[in-house]
Parts: C-alpha cells; sequence; structure tokens
C-alpha cells in the first residue's frame, strides 16, 4: 500500500513553526517511504479564509523544501463531496438539526453534574435540548445547523460493531493506530471506549447554518477521497480523532466500497519558552518573519528539531 499523507493548512493566518514541523515531518515521512505527501487546503471557513494566506502558505512550503502533488484540493471547491456524505447519514436517521445557540448551550449546562465535563474536542458539550424523541424523517434540511445522534451512532446497528467489550461490565472500546507520542496502548494503538464519546463529546456538529459540513465531517471524507493512509498532524487533534473515526465508520461502504481507515501520527506541540502552544496570532513565530529575518530551512528544521 503505497504511503499517502497530507498536510491541510486553514488559510485564517500565518504559518509558524508548529505548522513547519507537521509539513516538514509528513514530507519526510512521505519521502522516506516512497509515498505520497498531498497539500489540502481548508478553506471551509469562508468567513476567515483568505486568498492572501493560502498564497503564503504555498510559498512558505515551497521555501521550506517541501513539494507536492497538483491541482490541491480546496475545501471550499468540495461541497458536493460533504452533502453525499450528509445524506448518508441523514437516511440512516442519525442526524437532527439544532436551533440552539451558544448562549443556549452554556445556558442548558448551568447546572453541571459534578465532575461532568463541559468541553469537548468539538467545543461544549451539547446537553441534547433539540434531540428528537424518533428520527426526522423527509429530506436533509439545508442551511441549519445539523448534529449526529452519538447514542444511537454507537448502537449495534451502526457503528456499534467496531466496539467490542473491555471484559467484564467494562465499556466497550474501539481504537485507531496511532504511531505517535500519545499512543496508548502498548500495541501502537489509541483506545478510547463509547463511555468516553458519551460523556466527553456527546452530540456534536456535522453540519452547520453558514457552511455546508464541519471541519469533522470535512476531514473524514477529505481523506477518503484522497485515499490517505497516513495523518500526521499536532496532539492538540488527538481527541478529534475520536470523532472523525465515528464518522468513518458510519460512512464506511457507503461512499467508496472500500476504505481503510488511517494510521494516525499525532506528534508533540512546539511550545515558545514559557511552555504555551504556538497560535495562529503569534506572528513572531511565522515562518514569513524567521525568512525576513535571513534564517535558512535547514535553521527552521533545527529550531524544530528536525536534523
Ligand atoms: N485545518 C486544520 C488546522 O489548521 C487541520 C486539519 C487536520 O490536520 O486534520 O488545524
Ligand atoms: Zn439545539
Amino acid at each position: 500500500m503505497t504511503f499517502i499523507t497530507r498536510f491541510a493548512p486553514s488559510p485564517t493566518g500565518p504559518l509558524h513553526l508548529g505548522h513547519a514541523y507537521s509539513a516538514l515531518l509528513g514530507h519526510d515521512m512521505a519521502q522516506a517511504r516512497g509515498g505520497k505527501f498531498l497539500l489540502r487546503i481548508d478553506d471551509l471557513d469562508q468567513s476567515r479564509s483568505r486568498a492572501t494566506w493560502e498564497e503564503q502558505i504555498y510559498e512558505d512550503l515551497a521555501w521550506l523544501g517541501i513539494s507536492w502533488q497538483t491541482p490541491v484540493r480546496k475545501q471550499s471547491q468540495c461541497q458536493a463531496d460533504y452533502d453525499t456524505a450528509l445524506d448518508v447519514l441523514w437516511r440512516k436517521g442519525l442526524l437532527y438539526s439544532c436551533t440552539c445557540t451558544r448562549r443556549d448551550i452554556k445556558e442548558a449546562q448551568s447546572a453541571p453534574q459534578e465532575g461532568q465535563p463541559q468541553l469537548g474536542p468539538d467545543g461544549l458539550i451539547y446537553p441534547g435540548t433539540c434531540r428528537p424523541r424518533r428520527s426526522p424523517s423527509g429530506p436533509r434540511p439545508q442551511d441549519v445547523t445539523l448534529r449526529l445522534d452519538v447514542h444511537k451512532a454507537l448502537t449495534p446497528l451502526h457503528a456499534g460493531g467496531h466496539f467490542s467489550p473491555t471484559g467484564g461490565e467494562a465499556p466497550r472500546a474501539a481504537c485507531f493506530c496511532e504511531t505517535g507520542p500519545r499512543a496508548n496502548s502498548p500495541a501502537g494503538h489509541y483506545t478510547f471506549s463509547m463511555q468516553d464519546i458519551l460523556k466527553n463529546i456527546g452530540d456534536f456538529v456535522v453540519a452547520r447554518q453558514n457552511m455546508g459540513a464541519s471541519y469533522h465531517l470535512a476531514v473524514v471524507v477529505d481523506d477518503q477521497q484522497q485515499g490517505v493512509t497516513h495523518v500526521v498532524r499536532g496532539a492538540d487533534l488527538l481527541e478529534a480523532t475520536i470523532i472523525q473515526c465515528l464518522i468513518g465508520w458510519l460512512l464506511d461502504g457507503e461512499i467508496k466500497t472500500y476504505w481503510s481507515q488511517p494510521t494516525y501520527h499525532h506528534h508533540g506541540l512546539i511550545r515558545d519558552e514559557t511552555g504555551k502552544r504556538l497560535a495562529k496570532r503569534d506572528d513572531a513565530r511565522a515562518i514569513a518573519k524567521y525568512r525576513e529575518d535571513g534564517a535558512s530551512p535547514a535553521d527552521i528544521r533545527a529550531l524544530v528539531g528536525l536534523d
């Protein structure tokens, strides 16, 4: 199987050292295995994406010595693929529309049980206000926020088969292959339980009112469409992978007859001197700034620990 990885930045700000690390690591891995490195532009959120940032991404990556296959996939041009996936989930009766604002969700959460987390990898954990008793019928509503009914998705009929009993009364568990430092089982897997999903993630968003698909749904569809075998990205997305696995399992065999789940490599994050992880607004760490200051691509590799 050819090793295919991708780097998928959002053109919403300058690439910083953390992005350079992700891109270089993925590119190095692809070269070492005679595989492919793809660049994808995650510009689903058109309200925040800018053409100038996209141009800068191409420039920075080329300067770093990275090459990629063209044409580049851009999420803003792939809505038809996301619609197909949303229709599959809708037909399975797993989606419902939600009209709650952030404030509604916060208010509904205002008396949380002790120890219950309120924030998960998809933001505020949804209290289920709009979840219907019966699956909605008719065509999928357009231009609304749609959530996935996670309880239903975890039943044996849907993704339940991917979870196996861990013994005794223990919750059913599933895993993905993880080659990074955060693997939680000796065999190089990251294991999670149904209980983790219900409690720490909840009914997550798959389509937004002004944005045909959510990041999680789009990423799964893109990776499937592009035949990505290895996802190399920062450890900040480790929990998001649980959501993305679940979506992948629900779509398995529906869009492509054969789909193999990618292996993940969530690498450590590049931090500043105070231990804070770098963000897009950290202009001081922008690759463009290092370039301006006369750094070489080799200097950047050394800075992120890739020699
Ligand atoms: N576009 C996402 C970001 O900039 C990354 C998506 C991914 O690697 O799955 O953080
Ligand atoms: Zn709602």
